[in-house]
């Protein structure tokens, strides 16, 4: 018999501990909701950030937005979960070897990222789990009551359009072409869009929610890593929003990530016709400002030039264009490199309007390039004694002796960090990080200053 699971979707890190905390639609998991019902199985949904409270089902699935949630969920099962089978999914966990992965949640911990894992555990027949791409999340929309699904859709969601990047830049988590550190080959991947029927399918029900809730707009985070990596298929996602659109009345607000490399190569008809269906703003990953530090990291796709352009276009197409700066790089930023950072985001925001969103590389994370490397593997082992240092691997922390241990780099990182944070229409709110040996007293100072701090 087909097993009952509750999913959970925990209290954001920097939320409050009573009353609402970050609202945002876990997308993510409503696709795992929707996978699991269409196979049969019962499922409850739970966003602590309304409520916390135990569901009496023996399986959980708890989702990791980011490392940051790491401590989160250990704290969610030592709590409430200890002796239950649980469920720990998420990108995040695709980073981690079986070793750290038993380490950080225990032995009744398994891979909620393994379709073999869960039809094992929730005798699922093999092949009734569809693919992600295929699957609509109606299903699980409609776990959600209309109290809480207007609280969602009256804030910005993210949209689940596409998966994968083609690039492989060495700092990055996400889903992209890498070496496997194990054979060494090179891993190649592609964006993955889902079907957009079933797009199509989930854009009328969220109309129509919306309306009944009162609500004539809907605003969307599209999932795409780099929104015009494939013109081809942005341009049949644009149509089936523009055919929504005028068919249930409602209005799209649509923003997203994306090269400066793939918007350059766009044709000004598509990017054109993605303004007229509500795309208003792009984040360009800058993220460095010379091509020493570009080529270090594997981004030798920017330059200087590129990124101006791309600017520049965004700016003269009626997109505001964000300006994402990861640097504070390991082994590539100089004082140099960092002011130029600096300098060029600085003439962006004054001369194009661009919208500040500074983060500060972090080497190792799990899923990137250095998590593996052996070059970190102590800081490595550092974290996993003491997973309350995960926090200081989110983006928006400032810089500590574990993840710049080179001192003079640290300093001017912060330094820098901070400059494009205070210039004018920053969206970035700096986080504490947590030192290894603080007091608690300072820790709770620290957890104090961060909370409600949310990134953009
Ligand atoms: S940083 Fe952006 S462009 Fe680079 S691999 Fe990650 S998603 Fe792709």
């Amino acid at each position: 018999m087909v097993k009952g699971i509750t999913l959970i979707q925990p209290r954001h890190n920097l939320a409050p501990k009573m009353g609402m905390g970050h609202i945002y639609m876990p997308t993510p998991l409503l696709c795992v909701a929707s996978r699991l019902i269409g196979a049969g199985v019962d499922v409850l949904l739970n966003d602590e950030n309304f409520e916390q409270y135990f569901r009496p089902t023996n399986l959980v699935g708890i989702h990791l937005g980011g490392v940051s949630y790491i401590p989160l969920a250990r704290e969610i099962i030592n709590e409430r979960y200890l002796g239950h089978k649980y469920f720990i999914g998420g990108p995040v966990v695709n980073g981690l070897s079986e070793g750290q992965f038993r380490k950080l949640f225990g032995n009744n911990a398994f891979n909620g990222n393994l379709d073999s894992v869960l039809e094992r555990e929730l005798n699922i027949f093999r092949g009734d789990l569809k693919r992600p791409e295929e699957t609509s999340l109606i299903e699980g929309y409609e776990l959600i009551c209309d109290e809480v699904m207007f609280e969602y859709l009256a804030r910005e969601s993210s949209l689940y359009v596409s998966q994968g990047c083609k690039f492989a830049c060495n700092f990055c988590a996400a889903d992209r072409t890498c070496k496997d550190p194990v054979t060494g080959k090179m891993k190649i991947v592609r964006e993955r869009y889902r079907d957009l029927d079933v797009l199509r399918e989930d854009l009328v029900y969220l109309a129509n929610r919306a309306k009944r809730l009162g609500l004539s707009e809907l605003s969307f985070y599209m999932s795409n890593l780099d929104v015009f990596q494939t013109p081809g298929k942005l341009l049949e996602f644009v149509n089936v929003v523009e055919e929504v659109r005028s068919k249930e009345n409602v209005e799209f607000k649509l923003r997203g990530l994306s090269t400066v490399d793939s918007f350059l190569r766009t044709d000004d008809d598509i990017i054109g016709q993605l303004v007229d269906v509500g795309f208003y703003s792009v984040g360009f990953g800058v993220d460095g400002m010379t091509a020493e530090v570009w080529n270090k990291v594997k981004k030798g796709h920017n330059t200087e030039d590129k990124c101006l352009n791309a600017i520049k276009r965004a700016y003269e197409s009626r997109i505001t264009p964000e300006l994402l700066m990861v640097f504070g790089h390991n082994g590539a930023d100089t004082e140099g490199s960092l002011r130029k950072a600096y300098d060029f985001s600085k003439d962006m925001v004054e001369v194009f309007g661009a919208i500040p969103r500074p983060h500060v590389a972090k080497a190792f994370l799990p899923g990137n390039d250095g998590w593996t490397d052996l070059k970190y593997q102590s800081s490595v082992r550092t974290l996993l004694d003491h997973p309350e240092l995960f926090h200081n691997l989110d983006f928006t922390t400032l810089p500590t002796e574990l993840t710049h241990p080179n001192r003079e780099l640290r300093l001017l990182t912060i330094k820098y960090f901070l400059e494009i944070c205070n210039l004018p229409g920053n969206t970035t709110k700096y986080l504490l990080p947590i030192e290894e040996g603080m007091t608690s007293e300072q820790q709770k100072n620290v957890v104090d200053f961060n909370r409600g701090r949310y990134d953009h």
